[in-house]
């Protein structure tokens, strides 16, 4: 048998397998496609330039043992980047990197000096009558990488957030959009990238705000006709983080002026950190070419931790508190709340609190009163499953035939009755309904609701079933 671009990197795929988590190898191997063999430089391409930069960062050794095992010593690798279409209407290019040339691929910084038209310049954050450009950062140091511990759950999103720190503006991460439930750690990643880029480049200027601090700014200046100060001031930061911009939606003109900030500070190599509840593709009434801007970095999601994420940072708190407290006391509390940083911490705050104002130790009864405070108070989610669950006992099928192929117009119906009411009582994102309903994609998922919705109001029948269905989850 000859050999081949495809018979090369498939033997390597075979090797990387065996020597990756199989997690890793999914989503970073698989979406590479063999292109052409020349000699002994094989030409992989990645589907972005990210992609590419990670496996550089991660997987540049691995890669290299395994090409070496196929071409011999001289074996050379050729990422080959399908670059998103992102400016005008060009068509998709692809651009050639070799392997290890991080040099020449990762324009640096440009320091581009900006000039104020205005030299008494307003600062939105100084109380009037006091003239002053000093820039405070808003930054809490008590958030920062060393008590943000790692985990499978925000991986992709702490080391995204480390890149950008040590390289800020410099990454193809830019803007980092970071996105996650309540209380995942969003604004403590936020400011730990600040906190981190203030520790080694004291010189920049960064600036963290939340999106609804922004957003009264903004109001303020239209009010006192200070706009163009407002956006002037903005366009000094080196390193901008907005907390929760999915706080703008609807606001659009506090959309609009971010807009000009963003295409401002992006063209100038500064960096831009934004956080959101929800995966751009989710985000309602926010303008199709802020979306878009979003989409040009990198957005990590911050996911659910899993229980051994719980026990570490159940244990660091112990640890920083100064308080000892049994194992089965912090496996008790990380069994039991499972979706919810914030309430993680507050549950272990409440038990050292009752511990030492009753000096007394903490027993496992006194956990279980407590964790079971914290889980009835947070509203219950339905959860994805519960709703296929109740639809298909609703029409009388199993959940294995609610989820499969079949055009079957009933079971179709109940599908897409079961994606609406998932993007009704959860707060998951498209793709991950249609990934947890029958593997679909977002796109699916979205024609569904849609699809619900004009039935419902079109068809007597069908508005009776989603009726009773809403009964049944409220
Ligand atoms: P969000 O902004 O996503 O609602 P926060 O950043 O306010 O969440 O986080 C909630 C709490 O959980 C904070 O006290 C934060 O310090 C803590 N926390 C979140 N993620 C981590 C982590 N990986 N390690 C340690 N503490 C964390
Ligand atoms: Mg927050």
């Amino acid at each position: 048998m000859s050999v081949t671009a495809n018979s090369v990197w498939k033997n390597c795929l075979a090797f990387i397998q065996d020597n990756i988590q199989p997690q890793a190898f999914k989503t970073w191997f698989e979406p590479i496609k063999p292109i052409k063999l020349s000699d002994n430089a094989l030409s992989i391409q990645v589907p972005s330039k990210f992609f590419y930069e990670w496996l550089e960062e991660h997987y540049v050794k691995l890669l290299k043992v395994a090409l070496t095992k196929e071409l011999g010593e001289n074996a050379k690798l050729v990422y080959i980047i399908k670059m998103e279409n992102t400016y005008g209407n060009r068509e998709p290019f692809t651009e050639q990197i070799p392997s290890s040339n991080r040099g020449s691929v990762n324009p640096q910084e440009m320091d581009v000096p900006i000039k104020s038209k205005n030299p008494e310049l307003k600062n939105p954050f100084v109380i009037p009558g006091i003239r002053n450009i000093k820039i405070e950062s808003q930054l809490n140091p008590n958030y920062n990488f060393d008590n943000f511990l790692e985990g499978d759950s925000n991986r992709l999103a702490r080391s995204a957030g480390m890149a950008v720190a040590n390289k800020p503006g410099g990454t193809s991460f830019n803007p980092l959009l970071i996105f996650g439930g309540v209380g995942l750690g969003k604004t403590h990643l936020a400011h730990a990238i600040g906190v981190e880029i203030k520790d080694k480049y004291p010189e920049r200027t960064v600036l963290y705000i939340s999106a609804e601090k922004f957003t009264q700014q903004y109001i303020e200046s239209v009010k006192k006709n200070t706009r163009n100060d407002f956006i002037h001031f903005y366009q000094l930061i080196d390193v901008l983080i907005i907390d929760d911009v999915q706080f703008l939606s609807g606001k659009s003109g506090t959309q609009d002026v971010f807009f000009h900030i963003f295409n401002h500070l992006h063209q100038n190599g500064k960096q831009v950190v934004l956080t959101s509840d929800k995966a751009p593709v989710d985000m309602q009434d926010i303008e199709q070419r802020l979306l878009s801007r979003f989409k040009w970095g990198l957005s990590a999601e911050l996911q659910n931790p899993d229980y051994e994420t719980r026990i570490s940072i159940l244990r660091n708190k112990l640890y920083r508190d100064g308080v000892e407290m049994p194992d089965e006391i912090v496996e008790y509390v990380a069994k039991h709340i499972k979706t919810n940083i914030r309430e993680l911490e507050g549950a272990i705050i409440s038990l050292i609190a009752q511990s030492s104002f009753n000096k007394k130790e903490v027993t496992l009864e006194l956990a279980q009163q407590v964790v079971e405070k914290f889980v009835k108070n947070t509203k219950r989610e339905v959860s994805i499953d519960y709703i296929q669950k109740v639809v298909s006992d609703y029409f009388e099928m199993d959940v294995a035939t609610l989820q499969s192929k079949t055009r079957k117009r009933h079971i179709v119906q109940a599908r897409q009755l079961a994606m609406f009411f998932a993007k009704k009582f959860t707060k998951a994102s498209l793709a991950s309904i249609g990934s947890q309903i029958g593997k679909r994609d977002h796109a699916t998922v979205l024609h569904a609701c849609k699809t619900v919705d004009n039935l419902a109001e079109t068809d007597k029948q069908f508005r009776k079933y989603i009726e009773d269905l809403t009964k049944k989850f409220s």
